[in-house]
């Protein structure tokens, strides 16, 4: 049984298993354990933790996680052809790694994580945002998790750490930025894929505010943010429009001027705006 950095490179992993990447489960994988040791870094002190990875493929970054000394990781790959690739490192690590089979969207894995947990991976890209967003909204507040270290296309990392008035602000950014810190730790370059993708990525870590950052109630923030948004061009007062009958008002009432667009207004005027809203 191999320690950890006695198993074979990932080239030979991924030839031995024959696991032919795959574009539908977004395989874009990440071969230089030297890379896959920084990601892991860029979330923080692993010791105490326990980590869970979403898709963790042939397992260059599981190896990073539990170099680094990840307490436990679960990790949850929705391919089977992985299984055993993902089995060699676990018996180079007794009781460290536990792998789930199955989709990351679908299972719960509470369970089988002990607090504090990051959560550390390199997104297959189709269901990266849908997870997040799931991260960020759970029902109560602080969630099952203190971290988030999350590999994005660069694009849809520039949505998460974006500031008013910039071509990325919308939805993401504030749903990010309200109860979360949020920075992009990492960019890399196709080549850094095997295959490469068309786009660039990037890391975003995210750690969890032990409250909101301003107070205002989740559904009433996401469902103005979400009629803004969807017409970012148009002044508030007319996009606004269908959330309260006096909206320019109310607007007035909480410092935010109605010709003002979505894109200009920061995070804790639109939750000045969600209690004005809620509270009548
Ligand atoms: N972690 C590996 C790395 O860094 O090289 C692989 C990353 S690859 C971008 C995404 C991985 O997520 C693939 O192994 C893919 O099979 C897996 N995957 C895709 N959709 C999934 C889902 N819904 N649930 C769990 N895993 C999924």
């Amino acid at each position: 049984m191999p320690a950890i950095d006695g198993l074979p490179p990932l080239r030979e992993v991924i030839r031995a298993h024959d696991l032919v990447a795959r574009k539908q489960l977004g395989q874009n994988f990440i071969l230089d354990l030297n890379l896959t040791a920084r990601i892991a870094r860029s979330a923080g002190d692993l010791a105490a933790c326990d980590v869970l990875e979403v898709g963790p493929g042939p397992g260059g970054l599981t190896r990073g996680l539990l170099a680094e000394g990840a307490r436990h990781v679960v990790a949850v790959e929705k391919d089977p052809r992985c299984l055993p690739a993902l089995a060699e490192i676990a018996a180079a690590c007794p009781g460290r790694l536990t792998v789930l089979q199955g989709d990351a969207l679908a299972l719960d894995v509470t369970a089988h994580l002990t607090a504090p947990v990051r959560i550390i991976a390199n997104l297959p890209y189709n269901v990266g945002t849908e997870l997040l967003i799931r991260w960020l909204t759970p029902d109560v507040w602080p969630p099952f998790w203190t971290s988030l270290t999350l590999m994005f296309q660069r694009e849809v990392a520039e949505r998460i750490v974006a500031k008013p008035r910039t071509g990325h602000y919308g939805r993401l950014a504030l749903l990010a930025q309200w109860r979360c810190d949020a920075q992009i730790v990492l960019t890399l370059p196709p080549e850094a894929f095997t295959p490469a993708p068309k786009v660039h990525s990037a890391v975003v870590h995210l750690t969890a505010l032990a409250e909101p950052r301003y107070p205002a109630d989740a559904g009433t923030l996401m469902r103005i943010t979400a009629m803004a948004f969807n017409q970012r061009r148009k002044m508030l007062r007319s996009s606004l429009k269908g959330l309260a009958p006096d909206i320019e008002a109310r607007l007035l009432s909480v410092g935010i001027a109605p010709t003002a667009r979505a894109e200009e207004i920061g995070l804790e005027s639109f939750c000045a705006l969600a209690r004005n809203i809620a509270g009548n």
